[in-house]
Order: structure tokens, then sequence, then C-alpha cells
């Protein structure tokens, strides 16, 4: 397996045509996995909010208080969420994808200071125009993985992950294979889309590097099936940390 960076990519504007921008500077071929930073996807659909704009609820500004946090960011993220599974010290929410995620998404790094970038509204919509426009325009079937930086929940540190999917399923199932001593899998189901985002994350970086796209080649996880990054997400009531961070919210 091989992992490299497209170079080159301008900073990225509204309407810009991501899947051009890519084939442009990457001889691509079948099966390879094209990952892709929410951070450009967001850019290129105008998924920004002007920071100027917005007018805090009072719900916002009591939130925002509580956290020691800008009550423009909180309007945001309430605007952008279903849930608010934990309002303090931090703010914890499903976002409008069901997405899990501190603030939703929203971010203001690798943007202009007078916006808000929000997470693509439909991301697995988003890999599946991307992979189909390469198809077009390079005739090479790829998979697509739109990815985040996000924490976890009981260590330190920020991984990449998966937010939206095309032509990779999501998931890859363990069950009923046998382990060395022939004894039957019964639980493990691989996430194998946060694993990749996780590793294409390594040569992405978080800051100025300009490295928001990382074709991984030689892992072939290609599926022509209709998949959804949302194969990933727990259903409610399965969720039992979900559950317990919801009991201790009042
Ligand atoms: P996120 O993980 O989706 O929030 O994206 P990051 O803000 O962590 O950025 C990931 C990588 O993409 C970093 O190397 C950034 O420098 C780069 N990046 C972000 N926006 C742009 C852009 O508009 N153009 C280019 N060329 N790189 C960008
Ligand atoms: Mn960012
Ligand atoms: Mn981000
Ligand atoms: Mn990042």
């Amino acid at each position: 397996m091989e992992l490299f960076t497209v170079d080159d990519l301008p900073l990225i504007k509204e309407g810009d045509n991501i899947a051009a921008m890519i084939c442009e500077r990457t001889q691509l071929e079948s099966h390879d996995v094209v990952v892709i930073a929410s951070t450009i996807v967001a850019k290129s659909e105008a998924a920004t909010v002007l920071k100027g704009a917005i007018i805090p609820s009072e719900r916002a500004v009591a939130m925002a208080k509580k956290c020691g946090t800008d009550p423009a960011l909180v309007q945001v993220v309430l605007d952008n969420s279903v849930e608010q599974i934990v309002e303090f010290p931090v703010l914890l929410v499903e976002n409008l994808n069901g997405h899990v995620s501190i603030n939703a998404g929203i971010d203001d790094s690798n943007v202009e200071d007078e916006y808000f970038l929000e997470m693509p509204h439909d991301p697995d919509g988003s890999a599946k125009a991307i992979g189909m426009h390469v198809a077009d325009l390079c005739g090479k079937d790829v998979s697509v993985i739109i990815t985040d930086t996000n924490g976890r929940s009981f260590k330190i540190g920020q991984t990449g992950v998966a937010v939206g999917v095309y032509g990779v399923h999501p998931i890859k199932n363990w069950r009923g294979e046998k382990d060395l001593f022939g004894k039957v899998l019964e639980i493990t189901e691989e996430a194998v889309a946060d694993e990749v985002a996780s590793a294409a994350n390594l040569l992405m970086g978080e800051a100025a590097g300009g490295t928001p796209v990382v074709i991984v080649r030689g892992l072939d996880l290609y599926s022509s099936d209709d998949v959804s990054v949302k194969e990933m997400y727990r259903r409610e009531g399965e969720d039992i940390i979900r559950k317990g961070l919801k009991c201790l919210r009042h």
C-alpha cells in the first residue's frame, strides 16, 4: 500500500471542481482511494457562515457563557446540530448528517478570519459527486473518503475520521471468519474508512501544509454498491455511551 499527497492545490473557492483539480495533478489508477479533507469540500460548496451576520439566541449566549466560548460559534453549532449530547464543558453534538463531534465540526482554521466553515451538508453526496466526476474525467473507478480531524473519547489526541464515503464500504465485517484457533469471530467489524482516513491524515497535516488530498494505492477497497458513512453510526438505543452522557446532562 502506498500513500501520497496531491501537490500544488490552490486555496479552494466556492464552485471549484475538486475532481478536475485532482485529475489534472495526478495519474489516478483504478480502485485508488481518494481521501479528501472536508475543509476543502466545504469551501467548494460555500458551506461558510459570515461571523458578522450571526445573531446568537439567548440560549446560545447562555451556553457560550457557561463554556467560556464565543456565542456566535455556539449559535452556528446549534444551527448545525439535531441533538446536543453534552453542553458543558464542551459542546458535543450530533450534526445534521448524523456525525457526532465537538462543535459539529465547525472550524475556523484554514479559512479566512471572517468566516466559520461548516461541514459539507451531504458528505456522502459530495463524495459520490467527486467519485463520479473522476470516473468521467479519467475513466477510473475510485473510492472517495471525505475526512475530518476529530478528538476521541478516553484518549488524548485527534485523528482523521471518515465523514463521507463513495465506492467503499466503511465497515468490514469479520464476523463468521475463523481465528488462528478455529474460533468463529462474533463481534469484530473493522472501521476501514476511519482507518484509511487516519492514515491519510498523517500526510495531510493540520496546519499550513496545503495538502488536503491523499491518494491511497494498492489497498483495493472499491465497491460499486450504494454506500453511506451512516453505516458506521450506532443506532439510538444501541449506543450505551450516548445514553450514559445524556443521563449526566441534567
Ligand atoms: P480538516 O481536517 O478537514 O479540518 O482540514 P484541515 O484544516 O486539518 O486541513 C487539512 C490539510 O488541508 C492541511 O494540510 C491544510 O493546509 C490543507 N488545506 C486546507 N484548506 C486548503 C485549501 O483551500 N487549499 C489547499 N491547497 N490546502 C488546504
Ligand atoms: Mn481545520
Ligand atoms: Mn475540521
Ligand atoms: Mn485536519
